[in-house]
């Protein structure tokens, strides 16, 4: 494997202050803190990523899901392309799988993380506060740090969508899709999950094959799988006009978001349409034989839900009932930066938005100098691959070649 040519600059101490003192800081250690660590390092730039490596994807997806994203499109981004997925299964001697495996991939993100050393740091960030010039930091256990560039890499952990409806019920009866990983507590449990995306179709799938008593229960008239024309992705050169790799949207617009920095110049109102179109709501193309012996009620949502000792009761738009143990939210999440709770009220009503979403300029500035965004928060401003893996790639190297430039 080719190595990375790396100038660490290490921190510098604040004399009189006695905290450090960094470039860049990143929160979260996520596939886009740890590609964005990996290029900032590269670069010789004092950075360090704050996080867990992997915390949402090792605790909060679903025991033995599979990714949906290709193989090719869950790749973390390094400089120079040495921690690949591929690379870390021929070093780990792991069987290459597809789709992957949510523990093969938790477990590339941990390898991937090695190259980063002391640039990262465990602990968590509690809150950020401004210090002219910059920022200052500080971190779970009270120390404080200060730095000029701030990189929001946290995810969406914060933005899960809970309809009202649901909002009676304790957090013991209903919880969203990507809110804990044990699938086999539900074991003998009736379960209705309410969605028809990804998370939903294969949770039921999971608490099904678990011993779970399922039911799910979508409001649109069916349910979409991916993949039905799988032969327009065997056509050889053909297919790749149509599709790019990373798979993200349907054919076409699938090659347009492969392009973020395009996508950003397009109007919003056509640009909104494009990315709600790549990320509408559809199961995999191996969840249907799962899920054949689940019920699937769609044209249906939940009218009232109650809690009644601990048992659920459900009616739903057609006046039926239902009594359950536990709902399952598949209902998505609506980002909103003011959920994020390290960054102050004062900080986010400064930075300028769109609907809860930063409004961001290249190198995924947004209108707080120094304070950046990248993940699912810049799609509104780049399109829908930020919301996937596949987005690493792109966000590293606009977001380091722009700090770098700026810190030069
Ligand atoms: C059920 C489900 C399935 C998905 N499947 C796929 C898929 O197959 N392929 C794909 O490409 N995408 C998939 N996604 C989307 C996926 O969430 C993103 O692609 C990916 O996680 C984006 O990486 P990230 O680094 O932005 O966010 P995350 O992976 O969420 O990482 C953010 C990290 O920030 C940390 N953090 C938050 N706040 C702080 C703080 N204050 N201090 C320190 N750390 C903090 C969190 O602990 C977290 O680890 C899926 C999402 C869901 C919900």
């Amino acid at each position: 494997m080719r190595g990375n040519s790396v100038v660490t600059r290490s921190p510098q101490t604040t004399s009189g202050r006695g905290s450090a003192h960094f470039e860049v800081v990143v929160i979260g250690a996520g596939p886009y803190g740890l590609s964005a660590g990996a290029h900032l390092k590269a670069k010789g730039i004092a950075a360090c990523v704050f996080g867990e490596p992997m915390e949402f994807w090792a605790n909060k997806m679903p025991e033995g899901m599979l990714l949906r994203s290709p193989r090719v499109a869950s790749n973390l981004s390094d400089p120079d392309g040495a921690f690949t997925l591929e690379a870390y299964e021929a070093v780990s001697k792991t069987t290459p799988q597809a789709p992957l495996p949510l523990d093969t991939f938790v477990e590339y993100g941990r390898w991937f993380r090695h190259q980063l050393g002391s640039d990262l740091d465990e602990r968590t960030v509690l809150r950020i506060d401004r210090d002219q010039p910059g920022f200052r930091i500080t971190l779970q256990d009270g120390e404080e740090i200060r730095t000029a560039n701030v990189v929001v890499a946290a995810g969406i952990g914060p933005f899960k969508k809970k309809p009202p409806v649901f909002h009676e019920l304790s957090s013991q009866q209903v919880m969203h899709c990507y809110e804990g990983r044990e699938v086999r507590k539900f074991a003998g449990k009736r379960v209705a999950v309410i969605g028809a995306g990804q998370s939903a179709l294969e949770s039921a799938a999971l608490l099904h094959e678990a011993s779970a008593h399922v039911e799910v229960i979508v409001r649109e008239s069916h349910v979409r799988w991916i993949g039905q024309h799988s032969w327009l992705h065997h056509m050889g050169p053909i297919s790749s006009l149509l599709y790019s790799p990373h798979d993200v949207g349907p054919i076409g617009i699938s090659r347009l978001v492969a392009y973020p920095k395009i996508v950003a110049h397009i109007p919003l109102k056509l640009r909104d349409r494009i990315r709600t179109r790549a990320v509408r709501a559809a199961g995999s193309r191996w969840l249907p034989e799962r899920l054949a012996a689940v019920k699937i009620n769609t044209g249906r949502s939940v009218s009232e839900a109650k809690p009644v000792g601990d048992e659920v009761a459900l009616k739903l738009d057609d006046g039926s009932e239902r009594r359950v143990d536990h709902v399952l939210l598949g209902t998505g999440y609506q980002v909103d930066i003011a959920k994020y709770d390290f960054l102050p009220p004062e900080l986010t009503q400064d930075v300028r938005q769109l609907d809860g979403y930063p409004k961001l300029a290249s190198g995924f500035r947004s209108s707080v100098p120094g304070l950046h965004f990248i993940g699912a928060t810049a799609a509104r401003s780049f399109g829908p691959l930020l919301y996937f893996v596949a987005g690493t790639e792109f966000a590293s190297r606009e977001l380091v070649s722009d700090l770098s430039r700026s810190l030069r």
